[in-house]
């Protein structure tokens, strides 16, 4: 039995690929100490793994960041942050824990500098598209453009790290780039765009999926034809775009599920239609199974997840990494790209209706979704990972700091 720690990044996004991963580490027998934010605390406890909270600064950062997250570069400063309480706590502690190797997400940059401080075997673990040592998607370059305001402030927090750490400055780079020894990456070969060139280190394992024992609290009563709407745990606060689907699809013969997240008051709501079922928060793996189109913000665990299932997708990205996401979907003619400007009413139904009667956008999802099964999913990730952990116990005695 061997101990590592994983340093997640503290969002749904994040963390739900790693919930089945950490679980079956723990069946084959490794220690897992995992660290997060407390409204993860249930779930990585049912995995087994230790939790571990990032503490009070997190949940101030998250304050601060809240509805700004699209700012990339915004972003990127709260992580440095962050970085300045995390990484001098998390040193100290690794002193008691003794870990064999660490595994950190690909946006968790104190992840990254403990294992360069600490000199430890390390694993990334990458929830979206990896980026290697190409360019990222000109999507992406154009989030961080619009960031560049913030740009002064990330230099001098990366300037006092540096220092306080003796570390070389990092650089926004580092916040996107993940290149560990061994890179996890939850999605197969031939969805990531230009895989050519992620060889050797990145192993695309295909989306992390197992049963979340939520519960089903949604009972259809009908075989209509299901439409499942959601934008995600955190670009979601958007009321017109609710209001629009409630003019597209109210009122048909179609059952509509809307997950509208947890900042929104369903109460508030006004003219809901009678066919739509409205929630805060709903189980999105039972009702992929389920449901014939998913319009969404284009997240990479919920396109994942739709095409594991073989569903094809309207996908609006919001921001981020999504608009590289939509791009690769609409070139493999899974689903269509509607941009934000353009998702109104008018244009949500003549998307829907095109992509529910052209059976190729629902091939084309299946054909994704085996090429995500046949990747080997979570358990292929965690041979990848006992198979590096001795090749480098193979090599050197593991490292102790
Ligand atoms: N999710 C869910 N129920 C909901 C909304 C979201 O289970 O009502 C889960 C979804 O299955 C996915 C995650 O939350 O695993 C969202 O991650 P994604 O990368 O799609 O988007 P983000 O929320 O990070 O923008």
């Amino acid at each position: 039995m061997s101990k590592v720690i994983f340093f997640s990044l503290p969002a749904y996004g994040h963390v739900n690929p790693s919930l089945p991963l950490v679980a079956e580490m723990i069946k084959r027998g490794e220690q897992v100490i995992y660290y997060s934010g407390n409204e993860f605390k249930t779930q990585i406890e049912n995995t087994g793994a230790q939790f571990r909270s990032y503490g009070e600064k997190l949940e101030q950062l998250r304050a601060e960041l809240d509805g700004k997250q699209g700012n990339l570069i915004f972003l990127s400063a709260c992580f440095l942050q962050m970085c300045q309480s995390i990484v001098p706590e998390a040193l100290n502690q690794l002193q008691e824990d003794q870990p064999d190797y660490l595994i950190y997400d690909s946006m968790a940059i104190w992840g990254k500098i403990i294992a360069q401080k600490t000199g430890l075997p390390s694993i990334c673990s990458i929830t979206s598209f990896a980026i290697g040592d190409g360019l990222p998607d000109p999507q992406i370059l154009i989030s961080l453009i619009k960031g560049l305001a913030h740009m002064k402030r990330f230099n001098t927090l990366s300037q006092q790290l540096a220092t306080a750490l003796q570390l070389a400055p990092i650089g926004l780079r580092d916040i996107f780039v993940g290149n560990a020894d061994l890179n996890i990456v939850y999605t197969s070969e031939s969805f990531q765009p230009n895989s050519q060139y992620l060889k050797g280190n990145y192993k695309f394992i295909g989306p992390s999926i197992a049963n979340r024992n939520e519960a089903v609290d949604i009972n259809f009563g009908s075989n209509k034809r299901i439409i499942y709407i959601s934008l995600g745990t955190i670009f979601n606060d958007n009321l017109a775009f609710y209001n629009e689907c409630f003019k597209a699809f109210g009122n048909t013969n179609d059952q509509v599920v809307l997950s509208v997240g947890k900042k929104i008051n369903i109460d508030a709501l006004q003219n809901i239609p009678s066919n739509f079922i409205v929630r805060q928060y709903v189980n999105q793996l039972e009702i992929l199974q389920k449901a014939s189109l998913f319009i969404t913000h284009g997240g990479m665990n919920s396109v994942s997840e739709s095409l594991y299932f073989g569903v094809p997708l309207i996908v609006i990205p919001m921001s981020a990494d999504q608009p590289a996401i939509a791009k690769r979907v609409n070139a493999l003619g899974a689903g269509l790209y509607l941009e934000k400007r353009r998702a109104n009413w008018k244009n949500l139904k003549q998307s829907a209706n095109l992509v529910l009667a052209d059976e190729s956008f629902k091939k084309n999802s299946m054909a994704i979704g085996d090429s995500f099964r046949a990747s080997g999913g979570f358990k292929r990730g965690v041979d990848e990972i006992i198979a590096y952990k001795l090749r480098r116990m193979g090599n050197a005695s593991l490292l102790h700091v």
